[in-house]
């Protein structure tokens, strides 16, 4: 059953309040002459929003074919998205081939259970999802995350229903100086803004600079991530006792969030549960 909160997701209701994308395919800055057009498009009519568009015609997030409206896919990549339905593993969130009936847990979450209670992402990663995750996070494109956003509230729906407080996985400071921003951040944002349970960025800190992931085994990524977050003297009051949704963009191994999760349940988090956007699903042809 849908939250009321959460729309019924169509290709109808990818309609985003605003929006712009360059036609080249370069990021549109808050700062640039046509961000500031977008800023503007806010405030005018319909029908100013409309020459708006004529100037500067929406594309697709993925492939940047134009579309009708911003912040949206295209038919062709909205059909190649593979979106995670049940049935699925109610722990792991991973989908099942055959509907086993409710409850039923992968063979993955009995043999080897997760630190956290729950994981749920909007769609497999693959290539239909890659360009949408490779767009926010190394091109700065956040009209993406609007998108990404919704189906993570959507997918997520059970989860935050029972949510106390959604906790991005945080960057190192060093990388969030490079990249100028934490894409888990925003995602959560939007989750937040659509479900109306409080995003705190700050209530998880990244206190070790590691090497990305990328190319390491599973092992290995578990060790480059062992001890590199802990939630904060100062934010140890607003964790404790409280039920958490860990945003993050991309599940792979589940390294990285079983290691934020350690951090969260020593600092007193009764309940943690994660949401992203995409996950890597074993079998698929999904390399980062
Ligand atoms: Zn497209």
């Amino acid at each position: 059953m849908e939250t009321p909160w959460l729309p019924a997701i169509s290709t109808a209701t990818l309609v985003a309040d605003d929006g712009l994308e360059t036609g080249d395919g370069s990021a549109v800055r808050p700062w640039s002459p046509r961000a500031l057009m977008r800023g503007c498009a806010r405030g005018v009519s319909a029908a100013g929003r409309a020459v708006i568009d004529l100037a500067l015609p929406p594309c697709c997030l993925a492939c940047r074919r134009r579309v009708a409206d911003p912040d949206s896919l295209c038919v062709r990549c909205w059909s190649a998205m593979q979106f995670i339905e049940r049935p699925f593993c109610e722990v792991l969130g991973i989908p099942f081939a055959f509907d086993l009936g409710p409850g039923v847990l992968s063979a993955e979450a009995i043999a080897d259970p997760p630190g956290y209670d729950r994981a749920r992402a909007a769609v497999l990663f693959d290539d239909a999802s890659r360009p949408l995750v490779h767009g926010l996070k190394y091109r700065d494109r956040q009209e993406a995350a609007r998108l990404m956003g919704r189906l993570m509230a959507r997918a997520g729906r059970e989860i935050l229903s029972e949510a106390d407080l959604i906790v991005p996985v945080p960057l190192h400071r060093s990388r969030l100086w490079r990249r100028r921003f934490n894409q888990a951040a925003v995602l959560a944002d939007h989750v937040s803004r659509l479900s109306g349970i409080a995003s705190d960025p700050f209530a998880l800190a990244r206190i070790r600079a590691t090497a990305r992931q990328v190319g390491l085994d599973l092992g290995a990524r578990a060790l480059n991530v062992r001890g590199a977050f802990a939630v904060p003297a100062a934010a140890k009051a607003r964790v404790s006792g409280r039920r958490v949704v860990l945003v993050d963009d991309v599940l792979t191994s589940g390294a990285t969030v079983e290691a934020a999760t350690r951090a969260l349940r020593r600092a007193g988090a009764r309940h943690v549960d994660i949401l992203v956007f995409a996950r890597v699903v074993k079998g698929e042809a999904n390399p980062i």
